[in-house]
């Protein structure tokens, strides 16, 4: 036997010892739950030493010795957490879980240390009131200018009193976010819809196949499931003919995070409003939309507000109109009862099918997931001359897959994970995000991105495929992705995504639009078992649906920005009744009753899984007007791969990051702002509704 040796927690942790792996990965297959507590204590003690000493500094501030300095500190924390939270919503379980509500509050804290640090602030606040005779390049500027922001919006300026308000606030917000993205996972995981062979009439065979996968990974080999996955719920109620079953799924799907019980979500929504309300009112702002839109580029909520108010009338109309054909349909076939929230996808796809002799069916077999992912990348390459190659390291999950990426010279210039099936261990929805961004500060370091979508998974051995749907998430999150992949900036700071909600989903959505390209569309739309490319006539009908039932989708998404601006545009929310609130919500502005918000209160991640999205839900929307405008630079040259303008788009939207403000990003791409007029187009809104 041999002696045991007793290793010291810092040589033992692969977390706290210099990753040498291939691009810089962690060493994933050594990394276990129990590393992440003592890493993240040590990555925060080493990080507060850095700001406590930056204060402290005697030297007189300079850029170098301050900003500069900021830039360098907490490197340890940034890769502790960045691994963490890919972990937590991407391969999450009670270990990691456990952790991330323990240490959500503890973030909150550190960010506070420096954000309400007064020896800091006073070092910035000198340097900003003489920004332009320090000599910094435009860019630096730009930094200084964004740190005296952060801290001002932080509450660096008010009185202690206010200051330890705030703090305790943060962090009570902190814990509940986490919370309420966890109560959510656990709503989805804990249901399925077990179906017997007699309750698949009315599924292709595409979804039978997913619905066998789904059963199988929860352990019902052999059995059919739909679980509460976008992709799969989704699905089912497109096309099940079991009117009962699709009333149950869907019930089931628009009350998570409301069906009582320890997961139930409403009364942490309560408080969360009213303590972002709080902590707007400590900062001097009336509401809390009005605090988080004054660093937008919206500005206000009125300017968001406009926007969503001039779309949803228009939306109103056109799916008033598709609700009448709808209902036309039930009639015809004989039916005898008012269209529900559960059957508008059945005879949606029915209506296509009459009205354009299209079936999602028909077209799902020619979505291949890997043929999408190699359009995604062709895209790339004809915009930016951008190549991936195939690379086998060892990841967080055998699901997950990376690619090189490589520059028009063929110089390595970031890696690309991508991630894309559904599982327990996975919160809903679809994201990007990074182990590492880009930066060139501390050495000329290439991001790791990670996309990360909810597809149904084929059972061993078939293809996977996509609806269009899917294959549009799959390029809008490949936009995220280039964002930060293409990022070309020095500062940490100004790195990639790292730019205001209302223009971050301009590269996304705007990348959404070369899916529909003929030439992409062509080549890598093939079907499944013959690998024949679509034909002309599907694909012609495909791209001539466009505009069908845009009234439900946008009635769907703008409901959810109008709530969400009323929820945190509230002065004194008091004791909230979250349901009452919605309800009357949208009542106001005629919610049609068979249609239910994409996102309810009790489970809108966007909102209160963190709050990135936060007053901000409107971001799509006003993004939208961005990239249905910047799209439109493309077509008028004729090409949709003009160079010169793929140029501009790379030079001050895609590898920009937030160099520039963001209406001057646009205008030096496009020479103008935008107006509403081609989202409008777009979404057909423009003429006189028409479904
Ligand atoms: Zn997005």
């Amino acid at each position: 036997m041999s002696q045991p040796s007793v290793p010291t927690p810092e040589n033992r942790n692969p977390l706290l010892s210099t990753w040498n792996s291939r691009f810089g990965l962690p060493p994933f297959k050594a990394i276990a739950p129990e590393h992440f507590r003592p890493a993240f204590d040590r990555a925060l003690a080493a990080h507060r030493a850095e700001i406590d000493a930056i204060a402290a500094e005697a030297a007189a501030p300079s850029f170098a010795n301050t900003i500069e300095a900021l830039e360098r500190s907490g490197q340890a924390l940034e890769r502790v957490s960045n691994l963490f939270y890919v972990l937590a919503g991407a391969d999450t379980g009670d270990a990691i879980e456990e952790i991330e509500r323990d240490i959500a509050p503890l973030l909150a804290r550190h960010s506070d240390a420096l954000y309400l640090n007064a020896g800091l602030f006073r070092r910035i606040e000198a340097l900003h009131k003489r920004g332009d005779t320090l000599g910094l390049l435009p860019e630096q500027y730009r930094v200084l200018d964004r740190y005296h922001t952060r801290f001002v919006r932080a509450g660096a300026a008010l009185g202690k009193d206010a200051q330890g308000r705030l703090a305790a606030i943060n962090e009570r917000l902190a814990s509940l976010g986490t919370q309420f993205g966890q109560n959510v996972l656990a709503d989805e995981k804990s249901y399925a819809l077990m179906l017997e062979e007699g309750d698949l009439v009315g599924l292709p065979e595409f979804a039978i196949a997913a619905a066998r996968a789904a059963a199988e990974e929860r352990g019902h080999k052999g059995k059919h499931a739909i679980t509460l996955a976008r992709s799969s719920v989704e699905t089912f109620l497109q096309f099940s003919a079991r009117r009962d079953l699709r009333e149950k799924a869907f019930k089931a799907w628009i009350m998570r995070g409301e069906g009582g019980g320890k997961t139930d979500n409403r009364d942490i929504v309560a408080e969360m409003v009213r303590l972002r309300a709080e902590r707007a009112r400590l900062i001097g702002y009336e509401t809390f939309a009005d605090y988080r839109l004054d660093d937008q580029m919206a500005k206000t909520p009125a300017a968001a507000r406009n926007l969503l108010d001039d779309v949803w009338g228009r939306a109103l109309a056109k799916a008033t109109i598709e609700r009448d054909a709808l209902q036309d349909m039930i009639a015809q076939e004989g039916g005898n009862f008012a269209l529900a929230p559960w059957d508008w996808r059945y005879y949606t796809q029915k209506l296509r099918k009459v009205k354009y002799d299209l079936d999602e069916a028909e077209i799902k077999p020619y979505f291949q997931l890997d043929r999408m992912i190699e359009a995604a990348f062709e895209t790339a390459h004809r915009l930016f001359g951008l190549s991936f190659k195939s690379v086998d390291v060892p990841l967080y999950h055998s699901d997950a897959r990376a690619w090189e990426v490589l520059d028009a010279n063929g110089h390595h210039a970031g890696l690309f994970v991508g991630d894309y099936f559904a599982r327990g261990s996975k919160h809903s929805g679809a994201w990007m995000t990074s182990l590492r961004d880009q930066q060139k500060l501390s050495g000329d370091m290439a991001p790791v991105i990670v996309n990360v979508c909810n597809f149904s998974k084929p059972a061993a051995g078939e293809t996977a495929l996509l609806s269009f749907d899917d294959a549009r998430t799959l390029f809008h999150e490949f936009g995220h992705a280039l964002h930060g992949l293409l990022s070309n900036v020095t500062y940490p700071l100004l790195a990639g995504t790292s730019v205001s909600s209302d223009f971050v989903e301009l590269p996304s959505q705007l990348y959404e639009h070369w899916l529909e390209v003929p030439e992409i569309l062509k080549k890598y739309a093939r079907h499944a078992r013959t690998n024949e490319p679509m034909p002309q006539a599907l694909l012609d009908k495909v791209l001539a649906t466009r505009t069908f039932n845009q009234g439900f989708a946008t009635v769907e998404y703008t409901a959810c920005a109008l709530v969400d601006l009323d929820l945190h545009g509230l002065k004194e929310p008091g004791a909230l009744d979250v349901a009452g609130f919605e309800h009357e919500s949208l009542a106001r502005i005629h919610m049609p009753a068979e249609i239910v918000m994409r996102h309810r209160i009790p489970h809108f991640q966007h909102l209160f899984s963190g709050g990135g999205y936060a007053a901000g839900y409107y971001s799509y929307m006003w993004s939208e007007v961005l990239d249905a405008d910047a799209f439109e630079a493309f077509e008028e040259t004729g090409d949709t791969f003009d160079p010169a303008t793929a140029k501009r788009l790379r030079e001050f939207i895609y590898s920009a990051g937030n160099l520039r403000d963001p209406a001057e990003a646009y205008k030096a791409f496009r020479g103008r702002l935008p107006t509403v007029d081609a989202l409008l187009r777009k979404r057909g809104l423009a003429e006189p509704a028409n479904a």
